[in-house]
């Protein structure tokens, strides 16, 4: 062992006999004097050595990374270091011991390493000796640590549920693993533990937890990973209210400990459509204004063709009116609004600016009226742009949220310290695809439909609501669960809406129905994305931060080359070669 880790000896142990271990960090050679820094887990130790000091003659050797272990003298620095909380000190060395050597690291381990993420990623255990990460993964384990311990606070129980398992559905494609002895088979590894969660309500026990590992095979962005962990809750004989409630007091209670930060008022509370319309978005940062208003009033006698035709279908004129904006945005920036619209599906982006007269694109087809009634609508006004988009809503919407969110980074309105954390509440159960023809779940197939609504679920499914809820703050969705459907024959009408005829039911949910007909009392959950609190918390956009051995967005460990081909004999032990 060691007597000290290397962030722990100060001024106050000057004289004191010490033996440390660590990684050679830096090594600086004066030609008279040899400096080196021992780097472990909690921090650095200088080490010196004299000119008298024969161990100099040893140092020569030694290099980055090599793993030494000394005794020594603790003794004041003549020149002290105030970044370093050891600074005060260093280690006069009296025995050295070379405990490993080192190849040169193809990295340089410190915070602003110069290697791309490809080389870090194949050597992803070097990486991770960077302090930048070891204090993103203490931060990791303490904020891990915080939920378990609020959690086992409130008697919840933690359990582990099967990862070899059968396809859960959370909307994406399941990774699969083949069964070597029931030839054709296969395991689906669980997108998440949804419905152990649900069955371990219904074997009687009330409170569960697990940090859970999810895998989900799509297509990844940045903030995307394929295997990724959840922090898994379900309780039963509760209310909507009972599950909004503990989960606010955790997120509160992590915040309190691991940030300092306390937030006295409940979070707010959004429903769905409240958000779509104000911020175009499920998922809506209410760190700044800039709200999207519906003009479609205004522009009810329209002259412009193309509001025409889309007021005619029951599309949406969404806008946005920027105040002062008619000399902030550039023709460049507002090029650029109009590539995120087409991104999102939309034709485009029409604006209007408010200079002496009305100018841009659309000017010469907005009367006085319609002008005025901008004003009235949207507080349009001189100095102002005002940015639209038209089409049918849910594109005019994700378009203009989108819009609204390059909007506030680009007028610099969003502070990044404050955490806006909302609730979306009052889902709808399904939306339909009209591509495809049929109704999905927006939150899950198990999800419980809203009391009042129960009765329109037949025939008018997408107007029903669910009691889903999503926790989002900083334009991300931290969180999400709801109450479950306890009743068999609910789940029955749910499953059928779906599209699922009773075969496929039975096929892939037997187990379910099932249960639900020995008594499930009524229950309810929520899942919080562990790597996403991470990373808020750490105040990192990048997840592979946060991920110990991440992929790349191809889904590839550069580490392991995972990946990769089996030999012949295993493809002929699992039957997927003859
Ligand atoms: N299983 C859900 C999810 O992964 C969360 C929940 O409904 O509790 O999003």
């Amino acid at each position: 062992m060691y007597t000290h880790h290397n962030n722990a000896l100060r001024l106050q142990d000057v004289g004191q006999e010490v033996k440390l271990k660590g990684f050679v960090a830096k090594k600086r050679d004066l030609g008279t004097l040899v400096f080196i820094d021992l780097r472990d887990q909690e921090g650095i130790t200088q080490l010196a050595f004299d000119e008298q000091n024969d161990l100099r003659s040893i140092t020569t050797g030694i290099k980055h990374e090599f793993v030494l272990e000394v005794r020594g003298v603790v003794r004041e620095r003549s020149s002290k270091n105030p970044d370093l909380p050891t600074g005060d000190i260093e280690i006069d060395v009296t025995q050295l011991e070379v405990l490993a050597q080192a190849k040169t690291p193809p990295l340089l381990i410190q915070d602003d390493t110069d290697a791309l993420e490809e080389t870090r990623l194949t050597y992803r255990y070097l990486d991770l000796r960077r302090p930048y990460l070891q204090k993103m993964f203490r931060l990791r384990h303490d904020i891990t640590q915080s939920v378990r311990s609020f959690l086992n606070g409130e008697n919840f129980m933690e359990f582990e549920t099967p990862i070899l398992t059968k396809s859960t559905p959370e909307g994406a494609r399941d990774y699969v693993v083949p069964s070597r002895l029931h030839e054709g088979h296969f395991y689906a590894l669980p997108q998440s533990p949804q419905l152990f969660k649900q069955l371990l309500m219904i074997s009687g026990f009330e409170k569960y937890y697990q940090i859970a590992k999810c895998f989900r095979d799509e297509d990844l962005r940045s903030d995307r990973q394929p295997e990724f962990t959840q922090i898994d809750i379900e309780m039963s004989f509760i209310d909507q209210e009972a599950v909004l409630d503990l989960s606010e007091r955790m997120i509160k209670h992590v915040m309190k400990t691991i940030k300092g930060l306390t937030f006295e008022e409940p979070f707010p509370r959004l429903p769905y459509h409240e958000a779509m319309r104000r911020f175009g978005s499920d998922k809506p940062d209410t760190r700044f204004g800039l709200e999207l208003v519906n003009v479609n009033d205004v522009f009810e006698q329209t002259s412009f063709s193309v509001f025409k035709t889309v007021l005619e279908a029951s599309g949406n004129l969404e806008a946005i009116t920027v105040k002062g904006g008619a000399s902030q945005l550039s023709r460049k920036d507002l090029d650029g609004f109009g590539d995120i619209a087409k991104r999102y599906g939309a034709k485009g982006l029409a604006y209007l600016k408010w200079e002496d007269a009305l100018a841009g694109p659309l000017a010469k087809f907005v009367s006085d009226e319609e002008r005025d009634a901008l004003n009235q609508v949207t507080g349009f006004e001189q100095g102002d742009i005002l940015l639209v988009v038209a089409d049918q809503p849910s594109i005019a919407y994700d378009a203009m949220g989108h819009i609204r969110l390059a909007l506030g980074k680009k007028l610099d309105l969003i502070d990044e310290t404050v955490f806006d954390f909302t609730w979306i509440v009052d889902w709808p159960m399904f939306e339909y695809d009209a591509t495809e023809g049929r109704h999905y779940a927006l939150h899950h197939p198990f999800t419980r439909v809203q009391s009042q609504d129960m009765a329109r679920l037949k025939d008018e499914p997408t107007c029903v609501l669910a009691n889903a809820y999503d926790l989002v703050v900083q334009g991300q969705e931290l969180g999400g669960g709801s109450l479950r459907i306890h009743e068999p024959l609910l789940q029955a009408s749910v499953f059928e809406i779906l599209g699922l005829s009773e075969a496929e039911q039975e096929a892939k949910f037997g187990f379910l129905k099932d249960a639900l007909t020995y008594g499930a009392p009524p229950h309810g959950g929520i899942a919080f994305g562990l790597d996403r609190l991470v990373m808020l918390l750490g105040g990192t956009k990048n997840i592979r931060d946060v991920i110990l051995f991440p992929k790349t967005t191809s889904a590839q460990c550069l580490m392991t080359e995972a990946p990769s081909a089996l030999d012949e004999a295993t493809l002929k032990a699992l039957k997927l070669q003859k």
